[in-house]
């Protein structure tokens, strides 16, 4: 339902949660974060993003956050995004419906699913592309060439620099900012931190880091226009 990521050079949990908060106005039965550097940490839950049992206070720079509204399972712990690989390295954020993932959790029979969402199944398909290349942007590319529906995908993996970000029939706006980058399903939530703006458009993979979004369209590189938001949320 809603996303948020952020990767710059300050603590990344607040940003993400502020940035959920921004978002419950969609409505949601979940929330979750996963925050990222040389490993994962996952935090999610039924309930309120205010509720979400978090540290203190994370050193991690880069993460993803998310409020599911949700498809396909029930609202429960396991089913909240993000969802995890088998090696608890790969993290998704996902809006939308893959409409195909029982044909592709039976085309993975060896991985253990750990929720009975549709989501899952994509941090499946990353990591079965990481074994091939340590390209988290080209994993990505070749893990939704396979997805059949609509998403808006957020992916951090431990060891890989930045969120992978990808759209198809569900929008997505990179935000850039002065001590770092933004992603998020829609403006508000970047509002108080930037007002330049890029909307990715359906088919774009990009690589957001804290230096610049790098973005991709058919295995070529686009640029994707910066727009100012001069209204007020
Ligand atoms: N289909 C996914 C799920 O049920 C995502 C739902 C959403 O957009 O929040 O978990």
């Amino acid at each position: 339902c809603g996303i948020i990521g952020y990767v710059g050079e300050s603590a990344a949990q607040s940003r993400l949660v502020t940035g959920l908060q921004k978002l419950e106005y969609r409505g949601y039965d979940s929330a979750g974060i996963a925050l990222v550097d040389d490993a994962l940490s996952v935090y999610k839950q039924v309930g309120l993003v205010g509720d979400l049992d978090l540290p203190a206070d994370s050193p991690q720079t880069c993460g993803i956050g998310h409020t599911r509204w949700s498809t396909h399972g029930k609202p429960t712990d396991a089913n909240a995004h993000p969802h995890t690989d088998c090696t608890g390295r790969v993290a998704v954020v996902h809006n939308g419906i893959v409409g195909n993932y029982d044909d592709l959790r039976a085309e993975l029979p060896d991985h253990e699913f750990r929720s009975e969402t549709d989501t899952e199944v994509v941090a499946h398909l990353v990591e079965v592309e990481l074994e091939f290349t340590d390209d988290l942007v080209a994993a990505v590319s070749a893990a939704v060439e396979r997805i059949e529906g609509s998403y808006a995908l957020g992916v951090v993996a431990a060891g890989h620099d930045g969120i992978v970000v990808a759209r198809r029939n569900s929008p997505l706006v990179v935000g850039h900012g002065s001590d770092g980058n933004f992603v998020a399903s829609d403006v508000t939530p970047l509002l108080e931190h930037t007002r330049e703006v890029s909307y990715l458009e359906d088919g774009d993979v990009a690589h957001v880091t804290r230096d610049g979004v790098a973005v991709r369209h058919d295995g070529a590189s686009v640029e994707r226009a910066v727009h100012r938001i001069e209204w007020n949320a």
